[in-house]
């Protein structure tokens, strides 16, 4: 979990050329995109070459030289780069005048369990900001409106909630939400004048059951933006029938080197600006159209900690469609490999976004939560070198925190763990986590 400190991100004159550039660029003819896009990649090659130990000794090691890179089609000469590569060698990645570009560490597990620390520079950060922006202006929102960042973790701030009045956002968590206090969230919503809703679709989806529930109509939002997760169909059913809105799903990485944005009129694009989106065969090769690929991402602005052709272990389907709302920005044409990372509390509620567990663990090679009934969990951890009686004990503590005191969890040290895939492995693995449960 990164809390959100505006310095990181509040850089004026590069958030009004990107703003700038990127209200333009999402009707470039494709040509002009590639274009831009080789200008930033050819940029960071430069930096990859002289100031990157990993890429330095990958590329002599390949044989392979500043001038074999002279457009976009050349980048397929530097190899798919594994998360576990990435966890083994991390301090490589690290550029030599790294501190220049004014880097944030940021804890991930991502969907995998296996804790990664990656750094977001200034310019990564900016990129995320204007690109974040763009898409929630695509849904009508206006600079200066209010919105909500709901998720379904624990949010430790002693009143249930943060307002960050400089970006005028109002944190919340759906877990300390329920029937006793939905009023009060409410009266937040309209002191606040709450416009946008943005955060886990799960979350989002028991704040509208909540409020529907509790007849409150006049705290509707004009503009809802899932993210984090997979968007469930029931989920956007729910949501899009009591709000009146069309929910517009966003995908996006800790690793900040790929972005892809739902608009109104369905079309998941690429943003091909902030980076380098490829939808791979896994037989190495670039998926067709209306082919399922995994996505392979290199982030084109985080020149602290570079991660070129990175394997998100996500799978989606390419398409060579055009969009209805004439965006010219390339699609795919939806997900068909997000991770469900739900477990089900003993209270019939799901939790999501459990990654967030393993944020600040160390000693850890990998882990999985297995849910075979409610009530129950039992969560393999694979010690590394590091490993402590800490590590374990801040699981459990967490997990409990999340799931609740009724909730059995039982650790289990492993070996390996018991379910793993070729690519990705699955976080969260349950038996009653079926797309059609409710
Ligand atoms: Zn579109």
């Amino acid at each position: 979990m990164v809390k959100f400190r505006l310095t990181d991100f509040f850089h004026p004159w590069l958030i009004c050329r990107w703003r700038r550039v990127l209200w333009k660029s999402q009707y470039y003819s494709n040509d002009k995109l590639r274009s831009l896009q080789w200008k930033l990649l050819s940029g960071l090659l430069d930096h990859c070459f002289d100031n990157v130990p990993y890429y330095r000794a990958l590329f002599s090691r390949l044989g392979l030289r500043r001038s074999d890179f002279a457009g976009l089609e050349d980048l397929s000469a530097v190899p798919i780069l594994h998360k576990d590569v990435l966890l083994e060698k991390h301090e490589e990645f690290k550029a030599d005048n790294f501190e220049r570009f004014k880097p944030r560490l940021a804890h991930t597990s991502g969907t995998t369990g296996t804790p990664l620390r990656v750094y977001w520079d200034r310019a990564s950060n900016v990129l995320e900001l204007v690109c974040q922006w763009r898409h929630f202006s695509w849904a009508g929102y206006r600079l200066g409106q209010s919105f909500l960042d709901i998720r379904s973790r624990v949010l430790d701030v002693p009143d249930g909630y943060l307002w960050n009045r400089m970006c005028r956002g109002l944190e919340v968590s759906s877990i300390d939400i329920d029937e006793s206090n939905i009023e009060r969230y409410a009266r937040l919503f309209r002191k606040y004048r709450i416009r946008l809703w943005r955060g886990h679709p799960g979350a989002i989806e028991l704040l509208c059951r909540f409020l529907r529930d509790a007849g409150i109509e006049d705290v509707k939002p004009r503009y809802v933006i899932t993210c984090a997760e997979p968007l469930l169909g029931y989920q956007r059913k729910s949501i899009e029938s009591w709000t009146g809105v069309t929910v517009c799903e966003d995908y996006g990485l800790m690793e900040h080197n790929a972005l892809i944005c739902q608009c109104p009129a369905g079309g998941y694009h690429i943003a091909p600006e902030y980076g380098i989106v490829e939808i791979i065969r896994d037989d190495g090769n670039p998926a067709d159209p209306g082919e399922e690929g995994r996505i392979i991402a290199t982030g084109l602005h985080n020149k602290a900690f570079v991660l070129l052709r990175y394997d998100t272990g996500d799978y989606a389907v390419r398409s060579d469609e055009k969009c209805a709302c004439g965006r010219t920005l390339p699609l795919v044409e939806r997900f068909t490999g997000r991770i469900d990372d739900r477990v089900l509390r003993a209270d019939g509620r799901w939790v999501s976004g459990l990654s967030f567990v393993f944020y600040h663990t160390t000693g850890l090679r990998a882990a999985q939560l297995v849910q075979q009934r409610r009530g129950s969990l039992d969560v393999y951890l694979v010690p590394a070198d590091d490993f402590s009686e800490q590590t374990e004990s801040h699981v459990r503590r967490e997990l409990i925190r999340t799931l609740g005191e009724s909730m059995e969890i039982n650790i289990r040290r492993v070996d390996e763990i018991p379910f793993p895939s070729p690519g990705k492995s699955k976080l969260v693995i349950s038996e009653l986590n079926s797309r059609d449960v409710p």
